[in-house]
């Protein structure tokens, strides 16, 4: 059976970890769609288009036709990888500057038509898995799974809070509650495509689950 699988939900709910390992037990390809933006928001670092905090709206617009986007399949780690004009972006879209700057340019219009269209086109083929924020409201629509996940947002800042501490990066706790709070504040009262819960997803709180629990649930509910 050939599937498209939206799993959408709040900020550092572990998405991303989830799909990529469903996609695996399904041997689907799965499409981290907040790479896109987060790429999106390191090409305007890059070209002086964010001063501050203020995104340079029209002037970003129309250099968005200069960003080409695509993932690369990486043996030695098992990562679809992101990368930007031809570079190697993944570790760079991952960092604070970046998240604390992506919800602010995820609001633009033109900036969604433009990651909305090439998501769209990458699920062309059905038989994937993508996360992100309205994958089963706005890009999918007519998924064939819908799946909603969320968490408290202690506890999702804890988890990125660790996993930072993993990579060495030293950021302090409120720093990273703040930044989720905010995305989630952001990302769900944008007027273009906000955050939300398509009516016909299933939701998963996995505040109490850990990755390999809310994987098993969500299985369950694919093969259900
Ligand atoms: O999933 P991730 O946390 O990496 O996404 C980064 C940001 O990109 C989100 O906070 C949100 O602002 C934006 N995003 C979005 N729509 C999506 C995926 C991500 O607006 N489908």
């Amino acid at each position: 059976q050939d599937l498209i699988i939206a799993i959408d939900g709040h900020s550092s709910t572990g998405k991303s970890s989830l799909s990529k390992l469903i996609a695996k037990q399904l041997g689907y390809t799965h499409i981290d769609s907040g790479a896109m933006y987060r790429a999106v928001t390191l090409f305007a670092y890059q070209n002086d288009l964010i001063e501050g905090n203020k995104v340079l709206v029209e002037q970003l617009v129309p250099r968005l036709e200069e960003i080409f986007i695509d993932f690369r399949y990486n043996t030695a780690n098992n990562l679809n990888e992101t990368y930007l004009n031809g570079v190697n972006v993944e570790d760079e879209i991952r960092g604070l500057q970046v998240s604390s700057m992506v919800s602010p340019i995820a609001v633009i219009p033109e900036v969604r038509d433009y990651c909305v269209a090439l998501q769209q086109k990458m699920g062309e083929n059905k038989r994937i898995v993508m996360d992100g924020r309205d994958i089963g409201t706005t890009v999918f629509p007519n998924a064939d799974i819908k799946i909603f996940i969320t968490a408290s947002a202690e506890i999702r800042a804890k988890r990125r809070f660790l996993e930072f501490e993993r990579e060495g990066k030293t950021i302090s706790f409120d720093e990273v509650l703040k930044n989720v709070i905010e995305r989630d504040h952001i990302d769900s009262t944008r007027e273009y495509s906000p955050l939300r819960k398509a009516e016909d997803a299933i939701e998963v709180d996995n505040s109490n689950l850990n990755l390999e629990q809310t994987v098993e649930a969500v299985m369950k509910i694919i093969s259900s």
